[in-house]
């Protein structure tokens, strides 16, 4: 087990990322192990890297460690939304780093943000847009993310009751400089979220939030899974675009940007 005092130590101690398994917040590893699922040959533990600060500014930097209870407390919508994950035991522990690797709730919110990744793995350093980095993401170690603050957003879910499952779909909009930007999860378990250019075209346009929502279709690829089917997915998510839309151009109309 290793565990590095400084970002570099761990930078060098992840070398290119081969026969070491990174332990961040450990909710998703920790069971693993625990249960005889992954046998670990060599173990990063990066609590004490220094990894976990966030900058505040017109682009906020959020180190790799840095746990989604603190993400919430300084983000703008919707990655802040997406922050609160239901469950508060897992939100005060879990990374930011186990999250963008894992597929999880934030993706959506750092596309429609356009937010970087900035890295350490083969090749040294990097910085990627989200999308790049979320296509394939195996073998760099999450260092911190740049997200640039959008002028309004919104993020929603549907989930399942119960907190400890993946949700069915969630959905991210963000009001950036050049325009609406829409992003998806929740395709399937652990899919990476996906940008939605077909809406972002179609609100250009000037099309009404109902009919650029539509669109959304054209963006994704939903599967079935155990929570909900494809079918189910391509029908709910028109619905769920057009309402988190209406959510943006209700923060619009009350801050007088439309
Ligand atoms: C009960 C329960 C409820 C949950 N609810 C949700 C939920 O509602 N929404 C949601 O999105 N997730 C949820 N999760 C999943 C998980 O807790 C989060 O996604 C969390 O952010 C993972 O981060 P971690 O630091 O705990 O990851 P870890 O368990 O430490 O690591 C997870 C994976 O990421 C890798 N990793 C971790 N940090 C880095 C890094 N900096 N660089 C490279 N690789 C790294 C690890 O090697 C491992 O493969 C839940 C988990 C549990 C157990």
């Amino acid at each position: 087990m290793v565990v590095p005092s400084s970002a570099t130590a761990a930078i060098a101690a992840f070398g290119d990322g081969a026969g070491i398994t990174v332990l961040a917040g450990g909710t998703v590893v920790t069971p693993l192990v625990t249960h005889g699922a992954l046998w670990p040959h060599r173990v990063l533990v990066l609590r004490a890297a220094g990894l976990d600060g966030i900058e505040d500014g017109a682009t906020l930097v959020v180190g790799g460690a840095a746990t989604l209870a603190a993400l919430a407390e300084v983000a703008p919508e919707p990655l802040a939304g997406a922050a609160r994950i239901p469950d508060y035991e897992i939100r005060g522990q879990a990374t930011v780093g186990g999250n963008v690797m894992i597929g999880g709730d934030l993706q959506p919110a750092l596309v429609a943000l356009g937010a970087r990744v900035r890295s350490a793995g083969a090749g040294g350093l990097r910085v990627d847009p989200v999308e790049d980095f979320i296509a394939a993401p195996w073998g760099r170690l999450v260092l911190s993310l740049e997200v640039p603050r959008p002028q309004a957003g919104a993020f929603l879910q549907q989930r399942r009751r119960h907190s400890h499952t993946h949700p069915v779909l969630s959905v991210a909009v963000a009001r950036r400089a050049d325009g609406v930007h829409v992003a998806v999860g929740g395709l399937a378990e652990r899919a990476p979220a996906v940008a939605c250019p077909s809406v972002e075209r179609a609100l250009a346009a000037g099309a009404p939030v109902r009919e650029a929502a539509e669109r959304v279709v054209e963006d994704v690829q939903p599967q079935d899974d155990s929570l909900a089917s494809a079918w189910y997915r391509r029908r709910a998510l028109p619905v769920l675009v057009a309402r988190a839309l209406e959510r943006l151009e209700q923060l619009d109309a009350a801050e007088g940007r439309r």
